[in-house]
């Protein structure tokens, strides 16, 4: 066909629409979106052939073309996605699952009314901001506690409120970059204080800080290197004596504790030791700051837990209010801190992962890797192999750097064919529901210490449908 015609048999939108093709693919889609993205293709189809005339006829490549923005639509939606990754707290995959009991309080508060900004006891106006401190006061022994929307506005307000305007001594060693630009230099810089480094990379003594302290220092802020470690010849000042130092010289200690335990983690099976809030309160901290969604389990949020002038100026501060929390943040928050309180550390989704022990996890491998296996039944059971092996999981989400997790999962190869590593993770991710694995020496590997056993079928489903796709 020459490409005027072509142009000519192209559809309107609204024949389009009615062809069944269509109207199977946009099905999914509200109406508004769907005209959209019928008008887009045949736009972009009738450019192409502009460039240069069409091999097939007009109707399938509108239809091609429709399919393919559709699904480009569907795939950038919010939506579940089965985790085979083993990192436990992945920031990209929305960090911590929340606990069942979170779940509900949020759907309770969602639903209706609420209590978030008025006072039961007294009928009048009351604050959202103090709704969790008990629960922070129980679990940290901090004197005061509020939570606003992420760790990295908690450290933000907090500088602000405490120290703008004045210096900041922070380690050279602990500089931290979270990733995605959190980084301590920039929110020291953007909270109005100014930062003064101390100390080198690997080594800073007491004597650094004592002889960096002046009339302009505001506050010694010590970070937690959340994300790397620095190993070797390392020394660094620990937070009971930065907290005796700061407080002779008349100064505040706070401390940016990233993923903030409230429990051992070493006891849990998290590898070993990461500080806990209630530690840093002990050893003399002004004001703690972690996240709601690292270690501690919960909804994104951050967390202050200090002493009651320093949480009272963070709160009376105007940027508080940009960065508060809504209800069902503080809803989902309080349950979670309720499960700690109570001992009910296993029904915290991270914890619980955190406690799988290698061999059950290695069991469940075993029958996955039979159920893939099954599903493959014939040619494809020998062109690739499907085997549960004994791997490793990380923490992840800027907790426990290099605590590596002994776990167990399935791992998919097939000999001489390099590219099928590639091939199976790009059509689990594409599957319904999307499955990220990770790519370990050639091989689609799916770690197990993410996955629910609940999710073992649906995992197995789309492993073969990946090894399908990726083999015919
Ligand atoms: C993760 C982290 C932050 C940022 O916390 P968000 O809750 O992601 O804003 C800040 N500081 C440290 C040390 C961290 O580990």
């Amino acid at each position: 066909m020459e490409a005027e015609d072509a142009r000519r048999a192209l559809p309107s939108v609204d024949e389009a629409l009615h062809q069944a093709a269509v109207r199977e693919t946009t099905s999914r889609l509200p109406r508004p979106l769907a005209v959209r993205v019928v008008r887009e293709a045949i736009d972009a189809v009738r450019e192409r052939l502009e460039d240069g005339g069409a091999g097939e006829p007009v109707e399938g490549l509108v239809q091609a073309e429709v399919r393919r923005r559709a699904e480009e639509l569907a795939a950038r939606r919010l939506q579940p996605v089965i985790n085979a990754t083993g990192v436990v707290i992945h920031t990209n995959l929305g960090r911590a699952p929340l606990p069942q009991a979170a779940v509900r309080a949020i759907a309770e508060v969602a639903q209706g009314y609420s209590n978030l900004e008025w006072d039961i006891l007294s009928g009048r106006r009351g604050r959202r901001d103090t709704r969790i401190e008990p629960l922070l006061q129980a679990l940290t022994g901090a004197e005061a506690g509020l939570v606003v929307n992420n760790n990295a506005a908690a450290v933000l307000l907090v500088l602000a409120a405490v120290a703008r305007g004045r210096e900041v001594i922070v380690s050279r060693g602990e500089l931290v970059e979270i990733g995605d630009s959190f980084r301590i230099p920039e929110i020291i810089a953007h909270s109005g204080c100014v930062l003064k480094e101390v100390g080198t990379t690997n080594r800073t003594r007491p004597d650094d800080y004592e002889k960096a302290i002046g009339p302009q220092t505001g506050a010694i802020l010590k970070a937690h290197p959340s994300n790397y470690r620095i190993v070797g010849f390392t020394e660094s000042v620990e937070a009971r004596t930065l907290a005796e130092m700061a407080h002779r010289r008349g100064l505040l200690l706070l401390v940016d504790l990233g993923s903030g335990a409230m429990v051992p983690s070493e006891a849990w099976g998290a590898g070993s030791h990461e500080p806990t809030a209630r530690e840093m309160v002990e050893a003399g901290a002004d004001a703690v700051m972690f996240s709601g969604d690292k270690l501690l389990g919960g909804p994104q949020a951050g967390i202050v837990a200090g002493r009651r002038d320093v949480v009272q100026m963070a709160r009376r501060h105007p940027l508080f209010r940009a960065v508060r929390v809504g209800k069902l943040t503080l809803a989902a928050l309080a349950a979670v801190l309720d499960l700690y309180l109570e001992g009910r550390v296993t029904d915290v989704p991270v914890w619980e992962m955190l406690h799988r022990a290698q061999d059950q996890l290695l069991e469940r491998a075993h029958r996955l890797a039979e159920a893939i296996r099954q599903r493959l039944a014939g040619e494809l059971e020998q062109a690739v192999t499907v085997r549960a092996v004994a791997m490793e999981a990380e923490v992840g989400g800027g907790s426990l750097p290099g605590a590596a997790l002994p776990s167990a999962g399935v791992e998919i190869a097939a000999a001489g064919d390099e590219g099928l590593a590639e091939c199976l993770a790009r059509a689990l991710r594409l599957g319904r529901p999307p499955v990220v694995g990770r790519i370990e020496r050639e091989r689609l590997v799916l770690d197990l210490r993410t996955v629910w056993p609940e999710q073992d079928e649906a995992v197995a489903e789309a492993a073969a449908r990946a090894v399908r796709a990726c083999r015919s």
